[in-house]
C-alpha cells in the first residue's frame, strides 16, 4: 500500500484533493501497476524515484510552469490514473466475478506534431491517427499531455492545465472503453485477427462508458469541469438527463456516437436513480450492466447479424433486465421513459417517438 493523492469527485473544478492508500506497486521510474492495470508516462524523466510519492497537482503543470511544477504535475496525474482505474476495474471485476484482461494506460501520447488534449482506447488495427507503437492485444488507453489551460474559474482561482490525466472523468470514460471491448464486444473483434481489430465506437459503448464514469463520480454532470460553461442540452456536454430520449437518435455513425450515447447513458442514470430509489445498492444495479454487457456479448449467430444485433438498444436492454428479474420492472419503466422498449429497432423507437410527439402537438 502507498499514499498517494488524488482528486475526489466531491469538490469543484477538478476535485477535492485528497490522500488515499492504495494497494499498487512503482514499477518503472515513471510507472505505477497493480493487477488490473498499469499506467506510465511516455515521456521520459524519473517522475516516482523519491522517497515520498504524496504529488502537487500544480494546476496542472503545462508550458508555462517551472520544471519542478511539471514534474509534480506529471507524477501526480499517473497517481489519479491509476487511482481511478483501478476502483472501477474492481468494481466491474467483481461484478462479472472473473478478472478483464489487464489495462495498459500511457500518458504523454501523441505529442507530436501538435499537443494532445483528449483520450482514446486502441486495439491493434486501423486507427487514426495512425498509432506509433505496437500495441498491446488486450487494449490500451492513451492520454495526451494536454494542450490548453482552462479558463480561470469565476472565484479567482488560477488557470489550470487541462491535463487529461487529472481529470478523473477522461480517465473513466476511456476505461469504460475496455470493459466494453471485453464483454459487450461492440464491434465483434473476439472473432477478428488479433492484430486486425476494429477501433471504431458505436452509441452503446459511448454510453455505457459515460455511465460507468457518472457511476463512479456520483454525479450526471460528468465533463462539468472543462464544459460546465455549455448549456445543459449541448450535446457537448454529454450531461446525463431526463430529457436525452430516442426522438433525439441520429441515424447513422461517424461523430454521432457520443451524442447518441448520451440517450442510453441517460436512460441508464434513470434506472439507476430509481433503482436505488427502491432500496437496492448501487452494486446491484452495476452488476445488471456488467453481466447484461458480458451477455450480449455472449452470443453465436453470424458476424454481420451480431455486428448489427448489437448496436441495438433493445437487445442491450433485453440482457440487462434479464440479470435481475426482479428489479426488470423498475429498470423497463426507467427505460420507457426515454423511449426506449424492448423488441423494437432503434429506427423504430425513434420513428414511434417522433410520431407521438407530432400527435401532442396537432
Ligand atoms: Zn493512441
Amino acid at each position: 500500500m502507498i499514499a498517494i493523492m488524488v482528486y475526489r469527485p466531491d469538490g469543484p473544478g477538478p476535485g477535492r484533493l485528497s490522500e488515499v492508500r492504495l494497494d499498487v506497486g512503482v514499477t518503472g521510474p515513471a510507472e505505477m501497476s497493480c493487477a488490473e492495470v498499469t499506467v506510465r508516462d511516455e515521456r521520459g524523466g524519473d517522475l516516482l524515484g523519491g522517497p515520498d510519492l504524496v504529488f502537487d497537482p500544480a494546476a496542472g503543470g503545462g508550458p508555462l510552469a517551472t520544471a519542478q511544477a511539471e514534474r509534480q504535475a506529471r507524477a501526480f496525474g499517473i497517481g489519479n490514473a491509476v487511482y481511478w482505474a483501478q476502483q472501477l476495474l474492481r468494481r466491474v471485476n467483481s461484478a462479472l466475478r472473473h478478472p478483464l484482461p489487464p489495462l495498459l494506460l500511457r500518458i504523454g501520447m501523441h505529442g507530436t506534431p501538435s499537443r494532445w488534449g483528449g483520450g482514446h482506447y486502441r486495439l491493434p488495427g486501423v486507427a487514426s491517427p495512425a498509432e506509433p507503437n505496437q500495441l498491446s492485444a488486450t487494449g490500451e488507453v492513451h492520454l495526451g499531455g494536454g494542450r490548453a489551460y482552462l479558463p480561470k474559474a469565476k472565484d479567482g482561482g488560477n488557470a489550470y492545465f487541462h491535463a487529461p490525466a487529472h481529470n478523473s472523468a477522461i480517465v473513466l470514460h476511456e476505461v469504460g472503453h475496455h470493459i466494453c471491448r471485453h464483454t459487450a464486444d461492440f464491434r465483434v473483434n473476439r472473432r477478428r485477427p488479433a492484430g486486425d481489430q476494429h477501433n471504431g465506437k458505436i452509441a452503446l459503448d459511448e454510453g455505457t462508458s459515460d455511465f460507468l464514469t457518472a457511476f463512479m463520480l456520483g454525479t450526471p454532470d460528468i465533463y462539468r469541469w472543462q464544459r460546465g460553461q455549455l448549456p445543459p442540452t449541448d450535446p457537448r456536454r454529454r450531461l446525463l438527463r431526463a430529457g436525452a430520449t430516442m426522438a433525439h437518435l441520429r441515424p447513422g455513425s461517424g461523430g454521432l456516437a457520443h451524442s447518441n450515447g448520451t440517450i442510453w447513458a441517460s436512460a441508464l442514470w434513470t434506472a439507476y436513480q430509481r433503482v436505488l430509489d427502491s432500496g437496492a445498492d448501487k452494486d446491484r444495479f452495476l452488476r445488471m450492466v456488467i453481466r447484461g454487457m458480458a451477455g450480449l456479448g455472449a452470443t453465436e449467430a453470424p458476424t454481420a447479424d451480431e455486428q448489427f444485433r448489437r448496436t441495438q438498444f433493445c437487445e442491450l436492454l433485453a440482457e440487462t433486465v434479464a440479470v435481475d428479474p426482479a428489479l426488470a420492472p423498475t429498470v423497463l419503466a426507467a427505460m420507457a421513459e426515454h423511449g426506449i422498449k424492448p423488441d423494437t429497432s432503434n429506427v423504430e423507437l425513434r420513428e414511434q417517438l417522433r410520431a407521438d410527439r407530432a400527435r401532442v402537438v396537432h
